[in-house]
């Protein structure tokens, strides 16, 4: 398949965010409205549950409703042979978020002494069973100063969470357009060499969470854990929006056929991961409130072109889901392992995963 690129990505990129800031006040303004309903129905149905579960798809109404507080207390005891629990007393809600740069040894030094990382970057919990082996998978290339930014903030969370992870960091060489999906695809098979994870999370290495009680484990749903980015007014800016961070089980990941590598630049692969998602029966879930909250670490569109086809393949991603994604994609990576991450690297071009044009 072809790419069509365009080469003015600072113009399209900027208008593009504009557009989403013009549909944020479309949405607030559809949320208030929202809201007053729910306080009017929540102040004349006296049978009315609060519960603080989880939203649905789109639909961000239980945001609303009291916060649960269902968090396990300070002396809570920890077993071994007992699964973690996922509301644990030392996920303490938003967390500071810090954006100066720091050079990875300094982030290297202090993980693998202080926080018992082991070389690679896999931990698991002592003190439980740990629920999830969640493989975090972050596609690459450029962006030498985000990934200590990214750990500093999100290996104290998970620990904390009490998951056993390990970071994979897919580096994409050569000059073909960014293919995030291809390189989510990639990461994938080379993370199950490794280990029998249940659990992955897709992450981009610009989005920072800003509360710790966003748990990166999995459910009976795909979810979406990047709900509120600060980009985007801390409002998500179209219901199906699935993009920044999110995360499968293995099962359904396979189920669904991973991600298309038919999007070469930026743009629209997330938009399909979410219809496939849906044709294959599923639903997305997404944080409530304030949990859903992440900074983007500032930076410049190096180079990126957006994907002017995506409309065109979103049109047909019915068809193509069982034609393109894990099946279809051959790759030789190269391997290394470093304190933090095994780094994946690879120079993908549209020849390594072949499909009929649409
Ligand atoms: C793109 C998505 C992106 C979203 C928000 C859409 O136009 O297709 O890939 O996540 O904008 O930036």
């Amino acid at each position: 398949m072809k790419c069509a690129c365009v080469n003015l990505p600072f113009l399209v990129v900027s208008a593009n965010t504009y557009f989403f800031m013009v549909q944020a006040q479309g949405i607030m303004l559809r949320d208030n409205v929202r809201t007053i309903g729910q306080m009017i129905r929540l102040y004349t149905n006296k049978n009315s549950t609060l519960n603080g579960t989880d939203y649905p798809d789109g639909t961000n109404s239980s945001e609303y409703l009291v916060q649960p507080t269902t968090y396990l207390p300070e002396n809570f005891s920890y077993a071994q042979n007992l699964p973690c629990p996922e509301r644990l007393p030392s996920m303490k809600g938003l967390m500071e978020v810090n954006m100066t740069e720091i050079p990875m040894e300094e982030i290297e030094l202090k993980f693998s002494k202080i926080f018992d990382i082991e070389f690679g970057g896999h931990w698991k919990p002592k003190d439980c069973r740990p629920r999830w082996k969640v493989a975090i998978l972050i596609p690459f290339r450029n962006r030498h100063e985000h990934l200590p930014i990214l750990f500093q903030h999100l290996i104290p969370m998970l620990q904390r969470q009490r998951l056993q992870f390990a970071f994979y960091v897919i580096e994409q060489s050569g000059s073909q357009p960014f293919n995030r999906a291809m390189l989510f695809n990639v990461g994938f098979l080379e993370a199950m060499k490794d280990l029998d994870w249940d659990c992955l999370i897709f992450h981009d290495v610009d989005h920072i969470p800003e509360n710790d009680r966003n748990y990166y484990g999995c459910g009976q749903m795909p979810r979406h854990f990047a709900a509120k980015l600060d980009k985007y007014m801390y409002i998500l800016p179209y219901s199906e929006f699935f993009g920044g961070v999110s995360g499968l089980t293995v099962d359904q990941f396979r189920k669904i056929n991973g991600f298309p590598n038919a999007f070469w630049g930026w743009g629209g692969e997330d938009d399909d991961l979410w219809n496939r998602v849906h044709y294959a029966g599923l639903n997305v879930t997404r944080p409530e409130g304030e949990i859903g909250k992440y900074k983007s670490i500032p930076h410049h569109h190096r180079g990126e072109v957006q994907f002017l086809g995506r409309y065109k393949l979103l049109r047909y991603s019915k068809e193509r889901q069982h034609l393109d994604g894990l099946n279809n994609l051959h790759y030789s990576p190269l391997v290394s392992l470093s304190s933090l991450y095994k780094n994946i690297t690879v120079d993908l071009h549209p020849e390594l995963a072949p499909i009929a044009d649409y």
